[in-house]
């Protein structure tokens, strides 16, 4: 046998999901019917629902949820934005960061045990797929540890199948909301010799998502996700958690040793609420012991709770024994929802949110650019004009086809020849550049430069004028 390091022997030192020398602990955790278990299950489907319909949806003609990172153009329930919209984006990071932090600070990990895909999926498609197809906790544990028979075969075979076609769907999801999801479907309908990448891509990220929630499972919670690590500083005692009442529930004895030692002394002793009977630990995803405190692996699924008052309800005493609740409400203090942090986070998600309005409403149907063409700055022609070479870049953000022309309305006398055809049809979100000579009499300039006006006439009738300035020689 392998010699353990000493370093790695202490319980204490490891998760409860790994053993002592870093092997893997492999948990079965029960299934633990109850109020919180059924509404999780209502929110875990209705959210299910709509993880599977946001990209396929369409609202103003573009997909509910769009981030698609090549083309650099975002869609979120009808507003879409493109990589010009840096400011928007910082706002919009600014308010979900605010509105993380406070949810957090009120509700503690709320969004982990009842929204996160990663508990959702494992909890409501994974976990019962598998207790479905190779029964209950204490019977798959025994058959995982027996030999190979036939039955261990077929049950992992047909597990394994229906975990691949989830996942794959799951993936197939996934890429969607990066390229949308009519490219999906061309890539899925077309030859694969056209889009072998697809494939290579699906398959991986199957493997992935396979991966996750066949193997890593909990650990994708207690080992890589950088929002439990923060936990630490995000929460407070008047946060809500799940949280196990010692003041209650200690001293902890399992009935049978209670009468034990009532017949040996004759004397009761004293007993609190928790028969030690370890339904908790037996149910919790994460494989913890709610009763040793706050963990940072608590996930506040709540099936502890649940567990804890069916164990209450056969043994006549009041549920709640594990509940949700606060550190100040465990010490009799009464919970603040009001505290600097809730304001201060409430205040900078406000002002992120109006911030972000006022800019989605203030901005242009159409957004353009003015730039110099590389090269010389300024041509003299053989008729004594000055000529520059200009570029001018419009992006259609109105939601609808359009398209654009460029007329040039000052200094007087000014032409503008365009490299290319105009009116430059634009599709809704494309956006197009247009190189044009812009001609002016060079008597116009003054210190070398003139400061020249555009009018941009688009395909719905609206106009947009700009200035820009013409560079020539500057006069002796
Ligand atoms: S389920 Fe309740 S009674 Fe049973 S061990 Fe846990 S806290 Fe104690
Ligand atoms: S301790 Fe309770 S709430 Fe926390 S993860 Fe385990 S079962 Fe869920």
């Amino acid at each position: 046998m392998t010699d353990v390091p000493d370093i790695l022997t202490s319980p204490e030192d490891v998760l409860t999901t790994l053993h002592s020398d870093g092997r893997r602990r492999w948990i079965y955790p029960t299934l633990s019917p109850g109020r919180f278990l059924s509404s999780r299950r209502v929110v875990g489907w209705i959210l299910i629902v709509a993880y599977l319909a946001l990209p396929i949806v369409r609202i103003n003609g573009h997909p509910a949820v769009l981030l698609d990172l090549v083309h650099r153009e975002f869609a979120f329930f009808g507003l879409v934005f493109y990589p010009t919209d840096t400011l928007l984006l910082m706002v919009f990071l600014i308010g979900m960061i605010a509105l993380v932090v406070l949810v957090t600070a009120l509700l503690g990990r709320v969004w982990c045990g009842w929204g996160c895909p990663q508990t959702v999926y494992l909890e409501f498609v994974f976990r019962p797929l598998e207790r479905l197809i190779e029964g209950k906790e204490h019977v798959r544990k025994r058959r995982d540890e027996g030999p190979l028979s036939l039955e261990k075969a077929w049950r992992k075979s047909v597990k394994w199948g229906a975990f691949t076609v989830v996942s794959a769907l799951l993936a197939h999801t996934f890429v969607a909301y990066f390229v949308g999801w009519d490219q999906l479907v061309t890539w899925m309908t077309g030859d694969p010799r056209e889009h072998w990448g697809f494939f290579v891509l699906m398959g991986a990220t199957t493997g992935l998502v396979l991966f996750d929630f066949g193997i890593f499972r909990e650990q994708m919670c207690t080992i890589t996700c950088p929002y439990a690590r923060m936990q630490s500083v995000l929460l407070d005692p008047d946060s809500l958690i799940v949280s196990y009442d010692p003041g209650r529930g200690e001293p902890r004895a399992r009935r049978s040793k209670m009468r034990m030692a009532e017949e040996a002394d004759g004397a009761i002793p004293a007993q609190g609420d928790c028969v030690d009977c370890g339904a908790c630990v037996r149910t919790c995803p994460t494989g913890i012991d709610i009763r040793e405190g706050l963990q940072m692996e608590c996930i506040a699924c709540t099936q502890c709770i649940d567990a804890c008052d069916t164990i209450m309800d056969r043994i006549g005493k009041p549920r709640g024994l594990i509940d949700y609740t606060s550190e100040r409400a465990l010490a009799g203090i009464p919970t603040r929802i009001v505290r600097a942090r809730t304001v201060l986070y409430s205040v900078l998600f406000l002002l992120a949110v109006s911030a972000f309005t006022t800019v989605v409403i203030s901005r242009d149907a159409y957004d353009v650019n003015i730039g110099r063409v590389s090269g010389d700055p300024y041509t003299l022609l053989p008729d004594g004009s000055l000529a520059n070479r200009l570029r001018f870049r419009v992006r259609n953000q109105t939601g609808a086809s359009s398209s654009f022309e460029v007329e040039v309305t000052s200094p007087t006398g000014a032409s503008l020849r365009a490299v290319g055809t105009m009116p430059v049809p634009l599709e809704d979100g494309e956006m197009k550049r247009l190189e044009t000579w812009v001609l002016v009499n060079p008597a116009d300039l003054t210190d070398g430069t003139v400061q020249a006006e555009f009018r941009l006439v688009f395909g719905d009738g609206t106009t947009e004028s700009f200035t820009f300035p013409i560079l020539g020689p500057s006069r002796p």
